[in-house]
C-alpha cells in the first residue's frame, strides 16, 4: 500500500457512518467509504472520498477500517464473505452490540489475522468532531494507540482496556442510565401535559431538577462499592416506598398510565419486606442481581 492510497475506510453509511466521513474528510484524511445502499456515498464521494464498490475493495483500500453498521448481524453479514482481506487490517468496530459480541468478533477478526477494536459512540451524529463527543474503545493498547490520531478525529477517545469487551460494557450502561432518565421525563411530560401544562414551560424546570441530581451517581457509587447502604442516609427507602404510590394514585387520576415507573414500585417494595426500609434506595441494586 502507498503512501497516496487512502488511510482510512467506513463501512456503513448511516446517519452516524456519514458523520464519521465527514469529520475524516474535514480533517483532511484520505478516506474511502463503503455502503449496501451505494447512494448514500454520493455526497461524501462528492466532497472528495474514493468510493469502494464492494466492502471488499474498501477494506483493501485501508489499513484501519471503521465499521459503523445497524447491529453485529450486519456487521457479520458484510465482513464474513471478505475473510480473504482481511489480514493486516485493524477494525475498529463502532457499531452497538453486547460485551460478548465484542469478544466474539475480536477472536473472529484474530482468526484472519486482524486487530481489533471495539467502540461504542457517546454522541450523536451531529456531535461528532466536537467536544461534547467521546467515544469508548477497548482491545489491544498498542492497537489502540497506533489508531488513535485517526479516533481522536470522531470526539474524545477513552481508552478501557484490554478486553475488548469493556467498550460495550461501558456504552450499554451509559445508555441504560440515559434510558432511565428518558423515561422519568416522559412521565413528567405525560404528567403535566394531562394538566394542560405545556411541556415548554415545564421543561426548565425539570432540566433543573435533573441537574440537582448530578451527585447521586457519585454518593451511590461510594455505597455501592462498600456494599453498604446505611452510610449518609437523608431519604430513607421506607420514606420513599411510602410516597411512590402517589405516583401511581396521580397517574390514575390524571389518566395517564404508570408503566414506566412500576418496575422500580416492586423493586422497593420488596426490598422493604427485606428489613432495609432504614436504608438507602441505592440497596434496590442487590435486587438485581441474578
Ligand atoms: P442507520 O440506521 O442510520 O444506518 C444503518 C447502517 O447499517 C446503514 O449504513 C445500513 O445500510 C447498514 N445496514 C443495516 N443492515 C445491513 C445489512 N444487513 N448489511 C449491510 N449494511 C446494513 O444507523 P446509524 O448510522 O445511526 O447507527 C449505526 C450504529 O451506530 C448503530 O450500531 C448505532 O447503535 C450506533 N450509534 C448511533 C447513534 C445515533 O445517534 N445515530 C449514536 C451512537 C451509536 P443501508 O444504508 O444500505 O440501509
Amino acid at each position: 500500500m502507498s503512501d497516496d492510497e487512502p488511510v482510512v475506510s467506513v463501512l456503513g453509511l448511516g446517519a452516524m457512518g456519514t458523520a464519521l466521513a465527514e469529520a475524516l474528510l474535514a480533517t483532511g484524511h484520505r478516506t474511502t467509504v463503503w455502503n449496501r445502499t451505494a447512494e448514500k456515498a454520493d455526497p461524501l464521494v462528492a466532497r472528495g472520498a474514493a468510493r469502494a464498490d464492494t466492502a471488499a475493495d474498501a477494506i483493501i483500500a485501508s489499513r484501519l477500517v471503521v465499521v459503523c453498521l445497524l447491529d453485529y448481524d450486519s456487521v457479520s453479514q458484510v465482513l464474513a464473505p471478505h475473510t480473504d482481506v482481511l489480514a493486516g487490517r485493524t477494525l475498529v468496530n463502532l457499531t452497538n452490540g453486547t460485551p460478548g459480541q465484542a469478544r466474539r468478533m475480536a477472536a473472529w477478526a484474530a482468526d484472519h489475522g486482524a486487530d481489533y477494536l471495539d467502540g461504542g459512540i457517546m454522541a450523536v451524529p451531529p456531535m461528532i468532531a466536537t467536544p461534547a463527543a467521546f467515544l469508548l474503545y477497548s482491545g489491544p493498547s498498542g492497537v489502540f494507540e497506533k489508531s488513535r490520531p485517526v479516533l481522536d478525529v470522531f470526539g474524545e477517545s477513552v481508552y478501557l482496556g484490554s478486553d475488548p469487551g469493556m467498550a460495550a460494557l461501558h456504552d450499554l450502561a451509559l445508555l441504560s442510565g440515559m434510558y432511565g432518565t428518558i423515561m422519568g421525563a416522559l412521565q413528567a411530560f405525560a404528567m403535566v401535559r394531562s394538566a394542560g401544562v405545556p411541556t415548554t414551560e415545564f421543561a426548565p424546570l425539570l432540566s433543573r431538577w435533573m441537574g440537582s441530581m448530578g451527585g447521586w451517581p457519585a454518593a451511590a457509587a461510594e455505597q455501592i462499592d462498600k456494599g453498604d447502604y446505611r452510610d449518609g442516609v437523608v431519604s430513607n427507602l421506607a420514606m420513599q416506598a411510602a410516597a411512590y404510590p402517589n405516583f401511581r394514585a396521580a397517574a390514575e387520576e390524571l389518566g395517564i398510565s404508570f408503566e414506566l415507573l412500576a418496575p422500580l414500585h416492586s423493586l422497593m417494595r420488596r426490598r422493604v419486606a427485606d428489613g432495609h426500609g432504614h436504608e438507602d434506595l441505592t440497596g434496590v441494586i442487590e435486587l438485581l442481581k441474578k
